[in-house]
Order: structure tokens, then C-alpha cells, then sequence
């Protein structure tokens, strides 16, 4: 039988294995904060390749940018992030706990410690913004801090996400707590340097920061992450609005079930019950990680609404013509806009697995070919120089062409183990008989079956 693992086996393998690390670990770590180890990385690599030849190599209308990390504190004003971009927050008196009311509901929701009918009081309270009546809802309730096991709380307050910092002019500065604001200051450059037209979008890869306050389930929410954003112009009016935004949503479930191998049955699209500031529609695709069904992108009608504040706060022209009609207008936007960490976090839910049959018991990681880290393992079968010799100008050969690692230390199973484990497709073994007729076997990892080829074949 074949057994995805919990997120705390998760955790452990991500560590043990070299894929995710806690960072600062012998600092005894930074919350919600992570490193990337070796496969990690190189797994994290592929998932950016795929993802940009999805959206930029296969369409001849999106082009690709990096922008910076670190922009002009007015752009976050226009965005509406100094204003709009916060969670509602309580702290615990005696534990000095904070909570994100939200989020610590829809915990004491999982662990059966409130009513689902309290659990929607909450919810349409948060949208509401009724910061009162939410206190009041954890008094009467005698909602208890976990940690102190005590109901002394705090008034609600309004939390900003936004990391900030002073430079040496003494100016508030932000670390971007989204990519996509350095897509739209940058539009017309890049609509005029390409010669795009209307309908195109513009992608971008980049790190993205947000001072979440509970961070937890691991890599699912970071305080430092990575999205991969995605902006398309289009022209104003409902029917445009309608079509791409039917579009965006099956290209990008298509994406995640063809080329990323997810099972349908485990996505889902989930429509949000409260817009954020920005949007005009969305949806969240959603993937059933061992915690629950959870987001891993969004997608969103935002509007003109970004375009047309820069235009007001920096008071320049953000209009596009239209060449056939003659017309000058600010484009609307759709954004399909994905978590790279959560789909790793996916990734490693969905494929990492425990296989037992019969007496045999394995560890493996079923990621496709192009995502997996290592593609090829070049393994001597005994450490004998003969053996190493030929192994080695193999891996010489083929470390040109594909991600692959050369490993003659300990027996070939424990190789074999070893590579399964971190998702290698195939095992290429060098033995005698390689010396006599210049064939090496090739092990497949999820059949675990073994075929003779010849070195000049692979
Ligand atoms: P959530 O509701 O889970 O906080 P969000 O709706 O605020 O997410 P968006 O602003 O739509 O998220 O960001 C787009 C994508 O960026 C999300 O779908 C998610 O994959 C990723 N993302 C957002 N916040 C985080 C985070 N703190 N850690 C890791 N990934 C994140």
C-alpha cells in the first residue's frame, strides 16, 4: 500500500534529506522562516523553468521581468498596501501570545474546539471589520489562549503585513510583500521595449515578504517567499473581463494537473468570500495538503484599479493607445499569481511516499522527470578502480547535458535507496560487464526495473 506522509514526517524528511531547512537553525532558527537545501533547491529551480516556459516560453504575447525588491514607498501607498494590507490581530495579556483571528479560529475549528456556527460568526465579523464585536465574541465564548489557558485579551487591532525599514535619508522604505507592483510601474517600458499589443501580460519570478502573524504548517506560510505573478492587460469592458478570466483559471488548473502530474481530484477551485482591496473577482485554487484544502494560487480581476492609482499618485500618464481605434485607456488586469513554496509544499505532499508490499517496505519520491532534482545517478557498482574510472567519464559525459550526481560510497542498494528517496529517475551502474561490452544497467526508480543498454544509448 502506498502512503503519502503527515506534515510532521514531512518536516523531518524535508531536513534529513537536504530539501528544507529552518533557517538560522543554530540560532535556534527565525519563525517561518526557511533555507533550501541542495535538492530542495534544485527542485524549487524547476519548478520556476516549468513554470516560465508555461507562461512566457508558450506564449508569444507574455514577456518576463525582475523587478526590484525594494521601490518607492509611494508605490505601496497607491497599492493600498500601507492602508488596506493587514490581518486583524489579539494578543493574550498573559502569554503575550498573538493571534491572527482568522486563522486562530479556523485552528480551534480543526481541533473541534468551537461550533462551525461560531466559526461563520467570526468570519462575517472579520469581514465586517467589527473589531468590538469580535472581541466580544472571544469573552462570551471564554475563548482561551492556548498557551496561558486564561481569556485575558487584548482589544482587536488592524496589523500591517509589511516589513519596513528607514533608509539613511531617513525615508520609510518596504520590502514588496508582492511582485506584481513592480509589473505594473514598469507596463509602459516594457509594453513599448517588446512592441505588445493589447491583450499581453507581463511575468515575473521574485521573492515577496510579509509579516504574517501565525506562521505555521511549515513552508505553508512564510514570512520570506517566493510568487510567481503573472499580470495580462487587457481593454476595459465585462465580455474581455469574462473571457480571460475563464481563460487564466483553466490554463493555470490545466498547468497544475498535465504538467505538474497533480490529481484533479485533490485541486479545487474555490471562490473568495471577501475581495480583497484591489479585486473586482477572484478565485483561489486550492490543493488538499495533509492539513486541509488550501490555497496555492490565486486568481484576480483586479481592475484598472492599480494602473489608475499610480497614474493619480504619480501623476504621469499610464494610458495605452490602441493603434486600430485610436483610443487612449488604462488597461484592466488579470493576475494569476502562485506561492512557489506552497507548490513545493504540494509537491512534497503529493509525491513523497511511503510504498509497502508484501515484506518490502520504501521511501520514495514519485516527482516527475523534469521536476526531479537529480536526473541521473552514475553509480560504480563497487568502489574497484576499474569500475570508477569508466563511471566517472560517463558522469563527466553526461553532467553536460543533465543535473546529475557521480556516488561509489557504500553498497549499490543503499545507493539505490538513497536516490529514490530524493526522487532520482534513473540509476545508471557500471559492473564488469560494462568493461567487456560497453553496456551499463539503467534503474528505473518507480518500476524499480533494471534494463541492459549500451553507453553510447544513454
Ligand atoms: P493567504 O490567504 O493564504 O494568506 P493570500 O490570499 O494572501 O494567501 P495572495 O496575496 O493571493 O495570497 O498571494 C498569492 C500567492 O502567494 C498565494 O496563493 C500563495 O501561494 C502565495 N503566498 C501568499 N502568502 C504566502 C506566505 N505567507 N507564504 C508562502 N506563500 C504565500
Amino acid at each position: 500500500m502506498d502512503k503519502g506522509l503527515s506534515l510532521p514526517e514531512i518536516v523531518n524528511y524535508c531536513k534529513e534529506y537536504g530539501f528544507i531547512f529552518q533557517s538560522s537553525e543554530v540560532y535556534d532558527g527565525v519563525q517561518a522562516i526557511y533555507d533550501y537545501g541542495h535538492y530542495g533547491s534544485l527542485l524549487k529551480q524547476n519548478v520556476k523553468s516549468e513554470w516560465l516556459k508555461e507562461m512566457v516560453q508558450k506564449h508569444n504575447n507574455i514577456v518576463n521581468i525582475d523587478s526590484s525588491i525594494i521601490m518607492h514607498p509611494m508605490i505601496w501607498k497607491a497599492s493600498g498596501h500601507v492602508d488596506n494590507f493587514d490581518d486583524l490581530m489579539i494578543d493574550n495579556k498573559d502569554s503575550k501570545k498573538r493571534y491572527r483571528v482568522d486563522v486562530f479560529f479556523e485552528q480551534l475549528l480543526a481541533e473541534g474546539k468551537i461550533s462551525k456556527e461560531l466559526f461563520d460568526k467570526c468570519n462575517e465579523l472579520v469581514n465586517n471589520n467589527s473589531l468590538e464585536d469580535i472581541y466580544d465574541l472571544f469573552v462570551e465564548n471564554n475563548i482561551k489562549c492556548p498557551v496561558s489557558g486564561t481569556c485575558n485579551w487584548t482589544p482587536v487591532r488592524h496589523f500591517n503585513l509589511m516589513f519596513n525599514f528607514r533608509d539613511i535619508d531617513d525615508n520609510t522604505m518596504y520590502l514588496r510583500p508582492e511582485t506584481a507592483q513592480g509589473i505594473y510601474v514598469n507596463f509602459l517600458n516594457i509594453q513599448r521595449s517588446t512592441h505588445q499589443k493589447i491583450p499581453f501580460g507581463i511575468a515575473q519570478i521574485g521573492k515577496a515578504f510579509r509579516n504574517e502573524i501565525i506562521a505555521r504548517q511549515f513552508t505553508f506560510r512564510m514570512r520570506e517567499f517566493e510568487q510567481m505573478e503573472m499580470q495580462f492587460f487587457i481593454k476595459p469592458g465585462e465580455d474581455e473581463r469574462v473571457k480571460y478570466y475563464e481563460y487564466w483559471k483553466e490554463q493555470r488548473m490545466n498547468w497544475y494537473v498535465n504538467v505538474l502530474n497533480i490529481p484533479r481530484e485533490k485541486l479545487r477551485f474555490k471562490p473568495h468570500d471577501k475581495l480583497a482591496h484591489y479585486a473586482k473577482a477572484a478565485v483561489d485554487i486550492e490543493y488538499e495538503f495533509p492539513f486541509g484544502f488550501k490555497e496555492i494560487e490565486g486568481i484576480h480581476c483586479r481592475g484598472d484599479y492599480d494602473l489608475s492609482n499610480h497614474e493619480r499618485y504619480c501623476k504621469k500618464n499610464l494610458h495605452i493607445l490602441d493603434p486600430e481605434t485610436n483610443e487612449s485607456f488604462i488597461p484592466n488586469v488579470i493576475e494569476t499569481s502562485c506561492g512557489c513554496d506552497r507548490i513545493i509544499l504540494m509537491l512534497l505532499s503529493e509525491f513523497v511516499t511511503n510504498e509497502s508490499s508484501d515484506d518490502k517496505q520504501r521511501l520514495v519520491f514519485r516527482i516527475n522527470n523534469d521536476l526531479a532534482p537529480i536526473k541521473y545517478a552514475i553509480l560504480p557498482l563497487m568502489k574497484k578502480q576499474e569500475l570508477t574510472t569508466v563511471a566517472r567519464d560517463i558522469y563527466d559525459k553526461m553532467k553536460l547535458k543533465y543535473m546529475c550526481s557521480y556516488d561509489d560510497s557504500g553498497s549499490i542498494g543503499k545507493r539505490y535507496v538513497r536516490n529514490d528517496i530524493i526522487g532520482t529517475p534513473y540509476c545508471v551502474t557500471v559492473d564488469y560487464q560494462t568493461l567487456e561490452d560497453s553496456t551499463v544497467t539503467i534503474r528505473h526508480r518507480d518500476t524499480m526495473e533494471q534494463k541492459r543498454v549500451n553507453v553510447e544509448n544513454l
